[in-house]
């Protein structure tokens, strides 16, 4: 099979790899689509301490049974599926209370294990948890959305407002699916700010209320806000952010800041205006659970998901700031 496996910072190499054979205790999966995203992105870029290359990325993965061993008798060849990435011990303190995604034992598959940057991937039974099915109403590009809404989904319970105004820092995958998710119900407004202005235009015509930075200062008074949700990782959409959530207001903080000499002072605004400060860090499987069942109702329209091959995946990781919504290699 085909496999674009990372071998230092900054080189993937597209490479024919053994397919990999299936034991009675293990199933294997062949990816159809794989999201390809900003973690990604920092893997490539940056490396990370528990990142061991050769490594295979992505863990945005849908796809469907190609072999399913004996002890997966609940699967057959064609099942369509996704793959929650977080595998856990399944017995520390946080699994025990259903907050899998802080598992002191977690391994993420396309990082400490090999994603879905390659045309199949082999789970073992005591991962059968991690296994999904799509709904049949769900085409695979949207399905391979359930990990980036999962993420969504967790940060939404972890803030748990359930009327008000919710700012929205960041038009990118997380913003768009989170401006979706939130305004569902009717009962909270979104607004969505971000520096792009292409990514802005991308946001209004799918209907969202987005602005531009200055347009926006104009148009919201400071502690306007709720909630924000900074869902991108620079020092100015943390402080936009804060600059705009009333007293009391929750602050949603998704996104690793890239920029880690953060002025402290911003910090005295949580003191002062009592911010209540929600991190919130992947997603946990029941969080997967629920965005699979919830994207069958998102309308998004697929030309936010740009397609690409497996040989265009170096490119698009070498490119960290895009103006692609969701990228996503296709293998068939
Ligand atoms: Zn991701
Ligand atoms: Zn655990």
């Amino acid at each position: 099979m085909k496999a674009a496996v990372l071998t230092g910072r900054r080189n993937i190499v597209v490479m024919e790899v053994d397919d990999p054979s299936c034991a009675r205790d293990e199933i294997i999966i062949r990816t159809e689509r794989c999201g390809i995203c900003r973690t990604d992105r920092k893997a490539y870029h940056s490396g990370q301490r528990d990142l061991n290359m050769p490594r295979v990325l992505g863990h945005e993965i849908a796809g469907c049974v190609r072999e399913a061993g004996k002890d997966f008798a609940s699967f057959a060849p064609g099942d369509r599926v996704v793959i929650h990435p977080g595998l856990i011990c399944g017995t520390c303190g946080y699994c025990g209370d259903g907050r899998d995604n802080l598992c002191d034992g977690m391994r993420i598959i396309g990082f400490n294990e090999d994603g879905g940057f390659q045309e199949y991937i082999k789970l073992n039974k005591r991962d059968e948890a991690n296994i999904l099915r799509i709904p049949a109403s769900l085409a695979s590009d949207m399905a391979a959305l359930s990990e980036p809404m999962a993420c969504a989904v967790h940060q939404k319970k972890m803030i748990g407002l359930s009327s008000g105004r919710v700012l929205i820092v960041g038009s990118g995958a997380l913003g768009i699916l989170s401006a979706k998710l939130w305004g569902a119900s009717g009962a909270v407004e979104t607004v969505i700010v971000d520096i792009n202005p292409k990514k802005i235009k991308i946001a209004s015509e799918i209907g969202l209320d987005a602005c531009a930075g200055e347009d926006f200062a104009e148009k919201f008074p400071k502690t306007y806000f709720d909630a924000a949700l900074v869902c991108c990782p620079t020092n100015d959409g943390l402080k936009t952010g804060i600059g705009y959530l009333k007293k009391g207001g929750a602050l949603g903080f998704f996104s690793g800041l890239t920029d880690t000499s953060m002025e402290t002072s911003l910090l005295n605004e949580v003191h002062y205006r009592e911010l209540r400060v929600y991190g919130s860090y992947g997603c946990s499987l029941s969080d997967t659970k629920d965005a699979l069942n919830l994207l069958p109702g998102v309308d998004l329209p697929g030309r936010l998901i740009t397609e690409i091959d497996l040989e265009g995946v170096a490119g698009r990781l070498e490119n960290i700031e895009t103006d692609d919504i969701f990228t996503q290699i296709k293998y068939i």
